[in-house]
């Protein structure tokens, strides 16, 4: 095999590339008056560990992980050689009409080895190419288990408000961001939206357990209210992303798992985010120590570098299936595509051979805690609160408060984010909070400048807002 054993290092002509920019390319989740007033996108040109470079040769540390995925760090050598064996083997080919390959087969086997690690009901895995995919096949799997089942009128699924479930009609519509739904006339028919767990914001100063009950009855009263026999399923993020980095009360999941086994609704965790090392477990939920019936993945499962989500099937719906035979007629022309897969598997195994998981239980994750709350003392935060490798700074306008800035209400996060990157990180701003969540091979060092840059750019922040 030759593979270039220097990385490429190539120069661009910033101009034109932001010429074509604002001329043909329409950025994902972007505002276009702004790309244009801006004169064209932020162009990132090469990465390395948890460092990327953009077009103009600016280095910045990636507080975000790419969007919440590079948990192995950039520039993985291994990863490349993989897809280059794989494609020169075989490219592609598909999983329609009972066909597989080589790689997705061992990588079911062994996404259900960790699965099955805390519950041993998982036993299956369905493939797509994107998160929002994952929540699109859990929608039309579970309708379709519930009528084979001889119950077609559970149809519902009940979500959080401020949820985020992707970008597709479905994701979206089970998402609960109601700027998105404004857009499409969503969500769709049958799916609900309760009280999300974000005790700092809608649940400021009360007892957690008690935060927690509340919110968690939230979801039994919406069963009630449309009817238990009509209710298909509830779904939830282990912990919110997008939403802001909403880390629940600790006695909120098994409360929710509660409920749901009481109703008999199939419990389904997003770990689009959350799996894959981010909590310190493989899994998101198996901090809390539930069972959910389904999961969702993506994101670390590849650590970004090629596209690939999954679908965690537990046996009782994978067994009703195999009962009532007939095509579960649903499947991407991408589903277990052997190149994504084999690196994906590659990914995995780096994690194991790296211990990062474990890593990020009991060191990083608890170093990025320890100084992070450092940052309470800073007259602009309300809260610093991070769980594993993922974290949020709540900007307030009084110390010891919940209360933003009045007139300024939802924009101090992006406001304090902007002077992030001009001081070398990135991180997202979320309404009136900044998020991080750093590749899992960051070092101790690299947290702290993490949290020195989070801390200069905050006393920077002080007479703008
Ligand atoms: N679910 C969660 C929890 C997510 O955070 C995301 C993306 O951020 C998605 C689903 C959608 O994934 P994708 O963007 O790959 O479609």
């Amino acid at each position: 095999m030759t593979l270039p054993v220097q990385k490429p290092i190539r120069n661009y002509d910033v101009g034109e590339l932001r010429r074509l920019d604002l001329a043909h390319h329409l950025p994902a989740q972007s505002d276009y008056k702004l790309q244009r007033e801006l004169g064209g996108s932020r162009i990132i040109t090469r990465a390395e560990g948890c460092t990327i470079t953009d077009a103009e040769g600016k280095s910045l540390l990636d507080g975000m992980a790419g969007l919440w995925c590079v948990n192995v760090g950039y520039g993985r050598d291994e990863l490349a050689r993989v897809a280059y064996e794989q494609m020169l083997e075989l490219p592609y080919y598909n999983t329609f009409f009972k066909t597989a390959t080589p790689p997705p087969v061992r990588l079911a086997a062994k996404i259900a080895e960790k699965m099955q690690a805390s519950n041993p009901a998982l036993t299956h895995v369905f493939f797509n190419s994107s998160g929002s995919e994952a929540n699109d096949t859990i929608f039309r799997l579970v309708r379709h288990y519930w009528a084979l089942k001889g119950q077609p009128k559970r149809k519902i699924f009940i979500s959080r408000k401020n949820a985020y479930h992707g970008s597709t009609v479905a994701g979206a519509s089970l998402g609960g961001m109601t700027f998105m739904h404004e857009q499409g006339d969503l969500p769709i028919p049958g799916v609900e939206h309760v009280l999300q767990p974000y005790q700092f914001g809608e649940g400021f100063g009360e007892d957690p357990d008690a935060f927690a009950t509340r919110v968690a009855n939230s979801i039994e009263e919406r069963i009630l209210g449309v009817g238990a026999e009509n209710v298909a399923a509830f779904i939830g993020e282990p912990v919110q992303g997008a939403g802001g980095v909403i880390i629940p009360p600790d006695s909120y999941w098994p409360k929710v798992e509660a409920i749901c086994r009481k109703y008999g609704i199939l419990l389904i965790c997003d770990e689009v985010i959350c799996g894959f090392g981010r909590l310190g477990h493989w899994f998101g939920h198996q901090h809390w120590g539930i069972k959910p019936d389904l999961i969702a993945m993506a994101k670390g499962l590849s650590s970004g570098y090629l596209p690939i989500s999954a679908v965690g099937v537990s046996s009782e719906i994978v067994n009703t299936l195999v009962e009532h035979g007939g095509d579960f007629v649903h499947g991407y022309t991408y589903s277990g595509h052997p190149t994504c897969c084999a690196v994906a598997l590659a990914n995995i195994e780096i994690m194991e051979n790296e211990d990062l998981i474990e890593r990020t239980r009991t060191v990083t994750g608890p170093y990025l805690a320890k100084v992070l709350k450092r940052l309470e003392n800073h007259p602009l935060v309300g809260e610093a609160r991070s769980i594993g490798l993922i974290g949020a700074v709540e900007i307030v306008s009084e110390p010891g408060t919940n209360k933003r800035f009045t007139g300024k209400e939802g924009t101090a996060g992006p406001i304090v984010r902007d002077l992030c990157i001009k001081n070398g990180l990135m991180v997202r701003g979320i309404r009136d909070s900044l998020v991080m969540c750093p590749p899992l091979i960051i070092t101790e060092a690299e947290i702290d400048r993490l949290v020195d840059i989070l801390h200069q750019s905050l006393n920077e922040a002080e007479p703008v807002l």
